[in-house]
C-alpha cells in the first residue's frame, strides 16, 4: 500500500518477478474491465475518471475471483488493495474463509512533490504493462516500449485535477488502513526513494 505515484506497481512488478507469483493490481483489473466495455466497466470508468474509488462490495467480488484462480495458489502480490479499512476487514474475514494469511504488508511513503512528480511523468506501455517515468525510468527509445516497441500511453486519471482529487482520497480513505496494520507481524515501513535500491532491500528484509 502507499499514495498514488508512490510506485506501488513498479515495485510489485520487480516482486512479481523475484519471487516468482503473480502480482494483482486491483487497479489493472478496473481498467481491463473498461476496456472490455463490460456493465462493471461502464460504472468503473465514471468512477475513475474522477478519481474516486470503486464500491468496497465491487472489488471484494473482483479480489475474491482474482485470488482463487489456480496461478495465485502459491501465493500473489496485492498491489491497490486494499484501500480502504472495510475492505482490510473484508480480506481477513476470505483469508480466514479460505485459510490464507498475509506474510508482508509493504507500506511505501514518499513526499507529496515526488509523488506529484511521478504521477505526471508517469508513462505505461498498453499492451504489457511495463511503466516508465519520463525522468528517471526512461524508455529507450523516444517514447516506446522497450520490450514491446509500442507507443506509451499516459493514464486518464494522472492528469493534474484528478492526481489532486487522488491524494485527497488516499489521505481520506487509505491512510487510516496504517492504523489497521501497523502493528501487525509483517508490517514493512519502505521509503520508495529508488527502485532497484528498495528491491533489494525489500529482498533481505523478507529473507531474514
Ligand atoms: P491504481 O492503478 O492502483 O492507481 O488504481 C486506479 C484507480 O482504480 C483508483 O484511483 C481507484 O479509482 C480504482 N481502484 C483501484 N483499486 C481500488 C480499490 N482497492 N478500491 C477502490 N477503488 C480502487
Amino acid at each position: 500500500m502507499g499514495p498514488p505515484g508512490v510506485g506501488k506497481g513498479t515495485y510489485a512488478k520487480g516482486l512479481e518477478e523475484r519471487l516468482g507469483i503473480p502480482h494483482i493490481s486491483t487497479g489493472d483489473l478496473l481498467r481491463a474491465a473498461v476496456d472490455e466495455g463490460t456493465e462493471l466497466g461502464l460504472e468503473v470508468r465514471k468512477i475513475l475518471e474522477k478519481g474516486k474509488l470503486v464500491p468496497d462490495d465491487d472489488m471484494m467480488i473482483l479480489v475474491s475471483k482474482r485470488i482463487q484462480k489456480e496461478d495465485a495458489q502459491k501465493g500473489f502480490i496485492l498491489d491497490g488493495f486494499p484501500r480502504t479499512v472495510p475492505q482490510a476487514e473484508m480480506l481477513d474475514r476470505l483469508f480466514d474463509k479460505l485459510n490464507k494469511k498475509i506474510d508482508y504488508i509493504m507500506d511505501f511513503f514518499l513526499d507529496e512533490a515526488g509523488l506529484i512528480q511521478r504521477l505526471s511523468n508517469r508513462r505505461q506501455c498498453p499492451q504489457c504493462g511495463r511503466i516508465y517515468n519520463l525522468i528517471n525510468i526512461k524508455p529507450k527509445n523516444d517514447l516506446l516500449c522497450d520490450d514491446c516497441g509500442i507507443e506509451l500511453m499516459q493514464r486518464d486519471d494522472d492528469h493534474s485535477e484528478v492526481i489532486q482529487k487522488r491524494l485527497l482520497v488516499y489521505k481520506d480513505k487509505t491512510q487510516p488502513l496504517i492504523h489497521y496494520y501497523e502493528n501487525r507481524k509483517g508490517y514493512l515501513k519502505i521509503e520508495a526513494i529508488n527502485v532497484d535500491d528498495v528491491l533489494d532491500e525489500i529482498m533481505e528484509l523478507i529473507k531474514q
